[in-house]
């Protein structure tokens, strides 16, 4: 039986790669952080800890000796590493690259490849020179998020080289009905769903012109576990290739709760409007498309649908509020 090892477990990506991976029938282990509430996830074997106790984590690994290492765990939005910039630093690149290490000493020790899945990002390509970006495009990062993800994506290369099975998954923004609110899309569906209800006046955003490609999560986690198992380990671009605004994230959104007049419901405050923004952050994932055969099954519109859906349905029905 296959055993996977994963951290960020109690993330949008961590819950849907279990699901995943227990579907198919693999033992799954993840690393649950003691500070935070366990997260609620069945048949996953929990083991607590911190990703940047790096002496623990790797005594715990080469005692599990996993066949596949899925590093999720990360300070996960970019809003928070300019908060705080060196947790970003020891979480996103210090503990990746030391995990890692560990993955190549259980390699080493037991003599069979250990498939090692970095969940690195688009914020690497910071300000890129041209869109879409693919996996020769220069990295230089704007921000603490991105130079920390930088630093790790680029350590994969460094384990590679020496004969690890490592793999760097450049995630474009993934979205589900699971994203917590602090990133923009969720941010948008909640508010939008209780306006829709009557319990919400405004909506309240920062950069409205900032363009993401945003894709469906469960996609990304399924082309993670296919680069993990492809013969030959490589940096894959995952992204759909189609790029959309904030505001057109929130016409879309609006338009699926009902509300046609929305213009005046949104209201830009300077505070969510970011020291550096990369403008437009677009994928072409033709590499993962010939390689792995993967490709997005969930387009824009149906993204915003379902999670405009899922909060509507989440929402008291309109009149019962406060009840
Ligand atoms: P990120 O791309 O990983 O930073 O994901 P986010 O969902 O946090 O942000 C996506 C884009 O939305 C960025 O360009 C933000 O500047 C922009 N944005 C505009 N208003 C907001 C807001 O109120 N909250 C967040 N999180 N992002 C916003």
């Amino acid at each position: 039986m296959t055993r996977a090892f994963v951290t960020g477990i109690s993330g949008q990506d961590g819950s849907y790669l279990a699901d995943r991976l227990l579907a198919e029938g693999t033992e799954v282990h993840a690393l649950a952080h003691a500070d935070e509430p366990a997260p609620h996830c069945p048949g996953v074997e929990l083991h607590t800890g911190d990703l940047t106790r790096v002496d623990d984590v790797r005594t715990l690994l080469l005692d599990l000796a996993p066949d596949e290492v899925y590093n999720l765990a990360a300070v996960s939005s970019v809003a928070r590493s300019w908060a705080e910039p060196d947790l970003t630093a020891r979480v996103n690149a210090v503990a990746a690259s030391a995990l890692m290490e560990s993955a190549l000493r259980v390699q080493e020790k037991h003599g069979r490849l250990v498939r090692f899945v970095q969940a690195s990002s688009a914020e690497i390509f910071g300000e890129p020179a041209s869109t879409p970006q693919d996996e020769s495009t220069p990295i230089r990062p704007v921000n603490p998020y991105g130079a920390a993800k930088a630093y790790a994506h680029l350590m994969v290369d460094v384990y590679r080289r020496r004969e690890l099975h490592a793999v760097g998954a450049i995630l474009y923004n993934h979205e589900s009905p699971r994203r917590p609110p602090q990133f923009v899309t969720r941010k948008i569906t909640s508010t939008v769903a209780a306006i829709a209800r009557g319990r919400a006046r405004r909506l309240t955003l920062g950069n409205l012109d900032a363009r993401r490609d945003w894709g469906w999560a469960p996609d990304y986690v399924d082309a993670m576990v296919r680069a993990a198992r492809a013969d030959r380990p490589r940096d894959y671009v995952v992204a759909t290739g189609v790029g959309h605004s904030v505001r057109d994230f929130v016409e879309a959104a609006f338009r699926r709760a009902g509300i046609d007049d929305w213009q005046d419901l949104v209201t830009v405050d300077p505070e969510f409007v970011r020291p550096a923004d990369p403008p437009d952050l677009t994928g072409d994932a033709s590499r993962a498309r010939a390689l792995l055969g993967w490709s997005p099954t969930v387009d824009f519109e149906e993204l915003v649908g379902r999670m405009v859906d899922a909060d509507l349905e989440a929402e008291p029905a309109a009149g019962l509020s406060g009840a």
